[in-house]
C-alpha cells in the first residue's frame, strides 16, 4: 500500500475474528494489534477450552494479589466471584446470526508460506521475506507487549548454541513476571551468552524513550510500530516475529525463506508444543516467587 493518501478502513470498527486455533495469550496479539489499525474493539473467537484455562489460571492470580494486600480488594473479589460462577456453566458469547458487516476478509493461511514483514518505515508496506532477505540488520529488538513468553522461548532455542550475535540484540520481556519466568527456566543465560542486551521489562525501544538504538541503523523489532525516528533517531525499523529476529541476530541479516525454515524445523518445530506453552498459575507450584 502507497504511504501517502492512504485511508484507514478500520478506524472506529470493531473487528470480528474467527476461524484460529489460539489459546488467549496469542489472541490478545490479535486483539492488541487491532489499536494499530485504529480498530474501536477486537474480538477473537476462541473454543472454550483456552478460555477456560486462561480464567481457571486468573483466578488463582488474582487470590494471590488478595493475599499479598493489593488494593481495591472488593474489585478484585467481584472479577473472581464472577470468573468462578462463568466457570461453573462455561457458555461463550457467539455473534448473532444475522448480523451484518460492513466487510467479510477472509486470509487462507495456506497461502502464505513464508514470513510477512513490515518494511521500514510503514506498518503497511508488508512483503513476503523472499523480498527482502539478505538485508543487513544492525540492531535487533524482541519485546514489547507483543511478545509472550513463547516467543522467548522460541528466540533462546534458535540462538542456543549459536556463536555471538554480530550486531546488537536487545531481549526485553513485556512484564516482570515473564522476566522471572525466563531466568527461572535458565534462558536469559541463553541470551546473555548469544551476548544479547537484557532490558529492564516493560515497553522498552518499542517505546523509544527508556532506551533507543544508534542513529541511522537497520532494525529488526517484534514490537508494534515502525514510525520515523520512534526506536532511534533516522533508523530504518523491519517488524516480524520472534522467531525471524531471532535468526536475523544470528546471521546478522535477513535470512532467506529457506534459511529461516531450515532453523525453525531443526529448532523450534519439534518442540512447539512446550515452546509456545502458555503460562497457566493454577498447574505451577509456587509460582509466587515469580517475583511480581
Ligand atoms: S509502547 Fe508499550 S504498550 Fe505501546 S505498543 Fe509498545 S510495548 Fe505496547
Amino acid at each position: 500500500m502507497e504511504k501517502k493518501g492512504k485511508k484507514n478502513v478500520y478506524a472506529g470498527t470493531v473487528l470480528e475474528i474467527e476461524g484460529l486455533d489460539l489459546n488467549v495469550e496469542q489472541a490478545f496479539e490479535l486483539a492488541d494489534a487491532s489499536a494499530e489499525r485504529s480498530a474501536a474493539a477486537c474480538t477473537v473467537r476462541l473454543a472454550k477450552e483456552p478460555v477456560i484455562e486462561f480464567l481457571r489460571s486468573n483466578v488463582v492470580l488474582l487470590k494471590n494479589m488478595l493475599t499479598r494486600g493489593y488494593q481495591a480488594g472488593k474489585c478484585i473479589e467481584r472479577r473472581i466471584a464472577a470468573m468462578e460462577a462463568w466457570l461453573t456453566d462455561p457458555q461463550l458469547l457467539e455473534p448473532d446470526a444475522d448480523a451484518e458487516y460492513k466487510e467479510i476478509i477472509e486470509i487462507d493461511l495456506n497461502a502464505i508460506t513464508e514470513p510477512l514483514l513490515c518494511c521500514p518505515n510503514d506498518p503497511d508496506d508488508v512483503r513476503p521475506l523472499s523480498q527482502v532477505a539478505g538485508t543487513q540488520i544492525d540492531e535487533v529488538f524482541i519485546g514489547s507487549c507483543m511478545t509472550n513468553l513463547g516467543h522467548f522461548r522460541a528466540a533462546a532455542r534458535i540462538l542456543e548454541g549459536a556463536p555471538h550475535v554480530a550486531g546488537r540484540l536487545w531481549v526485553a520481556p513485556p512484564t516482570r513476571m515473564d522476566e522471572a519466568q525466563l531466568k527461572d527456566e535458565g534462558l536469559y543465560a541463553i541470551f546473555g551468552k548469544a551476548g544479547a542486551r537484557t532490558e529492564i521489562p516493560g515497553c522498552s525501544l518499542c517505546m523509544g524513550n527508556q532506551a533507543r538504538t544508534r542513529d541511522n541503523v537497520t532494525v529488526f523489532s517484534t514490537s508494534t510500530r515502525n514510525f520515523d525516528n520512534r526506536m532511534g533517531n533516522g533508523a530504518r525499523v523491519f517488524l516480524g516475529s520472534a522467531e525471524l529476529a531471532a535468526i536475523t541476530a544470528r546471521l546478522g541479516k535477513l535470512p532467506t525463506p529457506a534459511e529461516y525454515k531450515a532453523i525453525i524445523a531443526e529448532r523450534v518445530a519439534a518442540k512447539a508444543g512446550e515452546i509456545y506453552r502458555s503460562l497457566s498459575f493454577d498447574t505451577i507450584p509456587g509460582y509466587e516467587r515469580l517475583g511480581w
